[in-house]
């Protein structure tokens, strides 16, 4: 049994951010356990350049992961939108050209996409920190210490850990429906855990790549709306300079995406860009979909069901009983402030690392 002050479990941004602040103010007491084969969790990038995850963060109104970008001297641009924006709304009539509109407050994004993100704050943390393949199963109080049992990819034989204290680093459903606790955690807080819903969860992004972004040359943002669909909303997500795209949200929910598989999903946003945007969106060099409502390590059957707006945080501490001081919720949609965004990320690993410092002051024995 290896033992460490701090198991983190999940190494999406808020594991990530987590570790990346422990090891910042000294403390490497810890290990970071991540379930699937690479860091980042709904933040994934295609081709090394598209999001297939989160695109966007606003820094007007979000300071504190502004100021992590420039701490990382992240390079970041504006999302474009200058031009004119395309409405469908019947099978049967042209698409409507209408004025666009610019963001506000102004979206931003990253050069190399969210993902250089994690890779700045991965890159200073020692390697052996983060246990990647390591699908945390239960975590259990004995005699006081935490015990966390992992199964490594690929290997039948469990690893634990002994911890004071953990991090959940993951969405509150999908800690409280797949984890095993106990004792049970207080049956009021594993209501509010499982009514939290996973933001994006329940979605998917189709993203086609060319080599130029032809549609600026007519005037047009790449921006369009569809009613018809099957992407309701479409976006320019091109990389300035080179690497031309579009994405879009895909509008079905994901029972009705499922039956219709990729390959037939994937054929009818190749004609919706053809559609909308005109032969020249024939010459595709590559495509991808994403449908993260089929990622266990993300969506569970709760979040099949779309939820059009972000659930309230819950509680990120546990109030009472064994696991009081013991386990904090440090996954986005844990924070109060920006639940579900990559602020979110932000906001509720620096609260809940400021709440697990206070508490062990408090019961170190030269406490006042
Ligand atoms: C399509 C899409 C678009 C989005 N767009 C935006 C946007 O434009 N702007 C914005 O601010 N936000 C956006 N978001 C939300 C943003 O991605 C999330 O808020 C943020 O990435 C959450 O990070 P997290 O680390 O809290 O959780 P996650 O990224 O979900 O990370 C959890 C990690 O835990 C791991 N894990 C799960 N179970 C276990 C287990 N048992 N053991 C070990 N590891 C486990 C997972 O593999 C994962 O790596 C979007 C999300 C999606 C999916």
């Amino acid at each position: 049994m290896k033992r460490v002050k701090t198991v983190i479990l999940g190494a999406g941004l808020s594991g990530t951010y987590a570790g990346y602040l422990l090891t910042k103010s000294g403390d490497d007491d810890f290990i970071i356990l991540e379930a699937r084969d690479r860091m980042g969790g709904r933040i994934e990038t295609f081709n090394s350049i598209f999001d297939l995850g989160p695109t966007w963060f606003w820094p007007e109104m979000q300071p504190a992961l502004s100021r992590l970008v420039e701490t990382l001297d992240l390079e970041t641009f504006d999302q474009y939108d200058t031009g004119d924006l395309l409405f469908e709304i019947d099978p049967h009539i042209p698409p409507r050209r209408t004025n666009g509109y610019h963001s506000s407050p102004q979206s931003k994004r990253f050069i190399g996409g969210v993902s250089q993100l994690v890779s700045a704050l991965a890159s200073q943390i020692k390697p052996e920190k983060i246990l990647l393949n390591s699908l945390a199963k239960s975590i259990a109080i004995d005699d006081g210490q935490i015990i966390v049992t992992s199964q490594p990819r690929n290997n039948q034989q469990h690893s634990l850990f002994s911890a004071e204290q953990v991090l959940l680093a993951l969405p509150p459903r999908l800690a409280i429906e797949t984890l095993k606790f106990s004792p049970a955690l207080p049956q009021e807080l594993s209501n509010q855990w499982h009514q939290t819903s996973t933001w994006m969860a329940s979605h998917a992004k189709y993203i086609a790549i060319y080599d130029q972004p032809f549609w600026r040359q007519s005037g047009l943002s790449g921006s369009a709306q569809s009613r018809i669909g099957p992407m309701v909303e479409i976006h320019d997500a091109s990389m300035p300079e080179e690497n031309a795209a579009l994405f879009g949200f895909i509008g079905l929910d994901a029972k009705t995406r499922k039956t219709l598989g990729k390959d037939q999903l994937t054929h009818l946003c190749r004609q919706q860009l053809v559609r909308l945007f005109g032969d020249k969106a024939k010459q595709i060099n590559a495509d991808f979909l994403k449908d993260w409502s089929q990622e266990t390590l993300t969506a569970t059957p709760a979040d099949l069901y779309a939820s059009h707006s972000h659930s309230p945080a819950p509680s990120f501490t546990v109030p009472l009983g064994d696991w009081k001081n013991k386990l904090f919720g440090i996954g986005s949609e844990w924070s109060s402030q920006f639940p579900g965004y990559l602020a979110g990320s932000i906001d509720a690993v620096e609260k809940a690392l400021l709440r697990s410092s206070t508490d062990q002051k408090r019961k170190a024995p030269d406490a006042g």
